[in-house]
């Protein structure tokens, strides 16, 4: 019997050891990993650079609080605002801390300008994590269930309807900022078009209301630039981040810029951990190693040679419905629930996810080659094809697309 808490239905299988994109078990079965822990492992498994990064700082010091000066932090932070044309950066542990940040600089951002009640607009099917402000921000009920009351203020819109949210600029005088992933993650790799984001942006200009960029599973170089909005050449004024920004150190930090900027004063927000020495060496070590060995490169063209691959020869097979999303972030969504899948890929040697029930979800480590990105698809296809097979028939074949 084991004394942890019960909250995941885990895989049976417990990896041991890593080395780059792949992962051993405690009986010495080796699996790639097009996973890479939910979009955390940036650089995949035991990188040189970033071992000796954490090595060096662990035998230095770990941990001094945030009552002291943090030059880490400081050169974490300037890496960070000059990748992504933000101003400043708050550190913290994960991507919901990253998310109650942004929710607190908002909610700040609107007392500040007379709103005593201010309003977030947030998507359908958005995932913005597990506390209970951004559990309410979420767009799931499964996650929402059991933990009502909810945190108020927040409007839901279906998520890409840029008229949904016009309208409600035209009649709600109490929101003062839009959440929403420009593609949702656990939401299925939903991608919201660069014409939304533009759109937003434009919308949030001429209403004062803070643009929140939930990156925190989509940024960081997965699609090729460092982030998405960079794909629709936009800044927002708030940008959560977490997941690959340590490459599996817990690190989350929420940028801000424009009329972000300044919102939060001293003693505004704290923690205790947030942007503490090793986490910082590891930021500091993932973003320069990205640079160095032209991640953002790879990450497009070995990810969308996966997407390609997987759409070109999963084409035509009734119950696939799409193939989508955008460098290293891939979406083959069927049109069944598909669970089962993620443990006859393990059988495979091979690691995935399924989110949203239908759609088998890949976010393999940014250092994969176009080697190993074809064996995974080699892996990948058949389970594919045998799991269709067992399925009830389909009423009429659907195309698979490999939409951006
Ligand atoms: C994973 C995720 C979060 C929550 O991050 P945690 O580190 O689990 O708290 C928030 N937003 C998005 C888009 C995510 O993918």
């Amino acid at each position: 019997m084991s004394h942890v808490m019960d909250t995941y239905a885990r895989q049976p299988v417990a990896f041991v050891r890593g080395e780059g994109v792949w992962l051993w078990d405690e009986d010495g079965n080796k699996y790639l990993d097009a996973l890479a822990g939910i979009a955390v492992n940036t650089l995949g498994h035991a990188h040189p650079k970033l071992t000796r990064a954490l090595a060096e700082q662990a035998a230095r010091v770990l941990h001094t609080s945030n009552l002291f000066r943090a030059p880490w932090q400081e050169a974490a932070a300037e890496r960070l605002a000059s990748i992504s044309g933000l101003d400043e950066a708050f550190f913290c542990n994960s991507g919901c801390e990253a998310n109650e940040a942004a929710i607190k600089v908002a909610r700040k951002y609107g007392h500040d300008r007379g709103i005593n009640e201010p309003a977030i607009v947030v998507m359908e099917n958005a995932f913005h994590g597990r506390t209970l402000a951004t559990l309410s921000a979420t767009g799931s009920r499964k996650v929402q269930a059991g933990f009502e009351p909810l945190v108020t203020g927040f409007v839901r819109v279906p998520h890409g309807d840029l008229e949904a949210v016009e309208k409600i600029a035209a009649n709600n005088r109490n929101v003062v900022a839009v959440l929403v992933e420009p593609i949702q993650g656990e939401g299925g790799i939903q991608v919201a078009g660069m014409d939304y984001l533009r759109g937003l942006r434009a919308l949030c200009d001429r209403n004062e209301w803070l643009l929140m960029l939930d990156e925190v599973q989509c940024g960081l170089g997965r699609t090729g630039k460092w982030f998405v909005y960079q794909h629709a050449g936009i800044l927002p004024d708030v940008l959560p981040l977490a997941k690959g920004l340590g490459s599996g150190l817990p690190v989350g930090a929420c940028l801000v810029a424009g009329r972000a900027k300044g919102v939060f004063k001293r003693g505004n927000h704290g923690s205790t951990f947030g942007g503490n020495p090793l986490v910082c060496a590891a930021v500091i070590a993932t973003l320069d190693a990205i640079r160095d060995e032209g991640l953002l490169d790879n990450a497009l063209r070995v990810g969308d040679a996966i997407r390609g691959a997987l759409a070109t020869q999963l084409a035509g097979l009734p119950g696939v419905v799409e193939v989508r999303g955008m460098g290293m972030m891939i979406g083959v969504e069927l049109s069944q629930p598909c669970g089962e899948i993620v443990k006859a890929s393990l059988d495979a040697g091979l690691v995935v996810n399924v989110t949203a029930e239908t759609v088998i979800r890949l976010l393999p480590p940014l250092v994969m080659s176009e080697a190993e990105g074809q064996l995974v698809v080699e892996r990948l296809v058949p389970l594919v094809r045998a799991r269709l097979a067992q399925a009830a028939p389909q009423a009429s074949p659907q195309p698979a697309a490999a939409g951006r």
